[in-house]
């Protein structure tokens, strides 16, 4: 849209200088993050601390089935009066802007941007905050990515393909997670959103080691961003297995709590702030495989991204540990759960490697990474895979892929 200048951090934080001792050290975060069972039958005393008092709340018509009676009721407090708009599935161009037109017209004075949903409809929100210059509250229904967190949208175009990131000067100034709402998603959403945030550790690590490499806004991460990205993975390998149990049996228990706070804070800030390395490269390059872009989860690429990541930089300890967690939790770890066929679908994995490579991602890792040598890594981490699911078998899998 042309109407608002586009914000692009790294030309702020990572054009200072070539030398990486003067490159700053950056970290972003959300203003206030709030998690419990039923938080959102209190979003109307919540945004007092914005303050807001004339919300626009953007839900899809799904959203609107499940949660608009709930958010109406929560947001029916002294003083607040609020809109509610449908989000039409597409976080593109054109519906951004038929959001901010029609707000224009229908509430002017609306001072903050309520997005109730998943990832999309979160995006979508950060777009129209941005443009209208009021705060973003985001408050996701599923678990299973890192936009309620960031200051980042991905954008697609009207037919869906990804068109680019874009960034945006302020973090969302209220994240309202309700683990009611979420442990009510469907299971293979969240177990993904636990590859996706699992990747962040091994990543920032990756990143934080080597001096040349950058953060996605151009900086250099923070020792706090490590710390949390190292208690993120730990999280995961300790609760996960508990967390699914909670799912199964539809009662959130601690385990869980924590499981939300790893796949939605944790991993937010931690792949905001601590950077991204081979494993989003490999989930990147595998998108362009048609079977996996329809039928699989970001978060189920990047599981099988972080196996590889970890055997392309011989940390084959790591890479057990997390094969095993992977297989327990139900995430995919060969190419057959991924229906590949590593011998017949060589081709299109070796073109997934080159488009990994492509991605830059690999710019991170501290020594050359060319396909061939991604590729030799993927079919290491295959045949790891293929040996966990031998011993520790595959039902995990097969709950989430009957
Ligand atoms: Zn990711």
């Amino acid at each position: 849209m042309a109407d608002q200048a586009s914000f692009f951090p790294q030309a702020i934080y990572g054009s200072t200088t070539l030398d990486p001792e003067g490159v700053p050290r950056v970290l972003i975060s959300p203003h206030c993050y709030i998690q419990g069972q039923g938080t959102l039958d209190h979003l109307g005393t919540y945004i007092s601390v914005i303050p807001s008092k004339r919300p626009a709340v953007l839900l899809s018509v799904g959203g609107e089935e499940r949660f608009g009676e709930q958010i109406k009721n929560s947001l029916n407090t002294p003083g607040i009066r609020h809109t509610v708009e449908i989000f039409r599935g597409e976080c593109s161009e054109n519906e951004v802007k038929r959001l901010v037109t029609l707000l224009k017209n229908k509430a002017p004075d609306t001072d903050a941007i309520i997005a109730v949903g998943g990832g999309k409809c979160m995006d979508a929100g950060k777009c129209v905050a941005f443009h209208l210059e009021v705060p973003i509250v985001t408050c996701p229904t599923i678990a299973s990515t890192d936009a309620p967190c960031s200051a980042v949208s991905v954008v697609y175009s009207d037919e869906g393909v990804q068109v680019g990131p874009k960034f945006f000067p302020n973090s969302p100034a209220l994240v309202v997670v309700d683990t009611r709402v979420i442990i009510e998603a469907p299971m293979r959403q969240l177990i993904a959103g636990m590859g996706d945030a699992l990747a962040t550790y091994y990543e920032a690590r990756t990143c934080f080691q080597n001096l040349r490499a950058r953060s996605i806004v151009g900086a250099r991460p923070t020792i706090t961003a490590m710390a949390i990205s190292e208690l993120c993975a730990k999280t995961l390998l300790e609760n996960g297995m508990n967390a699914v149990d909670a799912m199964i049996r539809q009662e959130p228990n601690e385990a869980f709590e924590r499981i939300v706070e790893a796949n939605t804070l944790l991993s937010g800030i931690g792949f905001e702030s601590g950077g991204l390395a081979a494993a989003h490269a490999v989930a990147a390059g595998l998108t362009e495989v048609p079977v996996l872009h329809r039928d699989f989860f970001h978060g189920e690429l990047v599981g099988i991204g972080i196996l590889t990541h970890l055997l392309l930089e011989e940390k084959t300890d790591e890479a057990r540990e997390v094969a095993e967690f992977m297989a327990g939790v139900g995430l995919p770890i060969h190419a057959g759960q991924l229906s590949l066929d590593m011998e017949k679908d060589a081709p299109s994995i070796k073109k997934a490697m080159e488009g990994a490579v492509s991605s830059r991602l690999t710019e991170a890792e501290p020594f050359e990474v060319s396909p061939e040598k991604l590729f030799g890594a993927f079919v290491e981490a295959d045949l790891l895979g293929v040996r966990t699911a031998q011993t520790l078998g595959d039902a995990g899998y097969r709950r989430l892929h009957p």
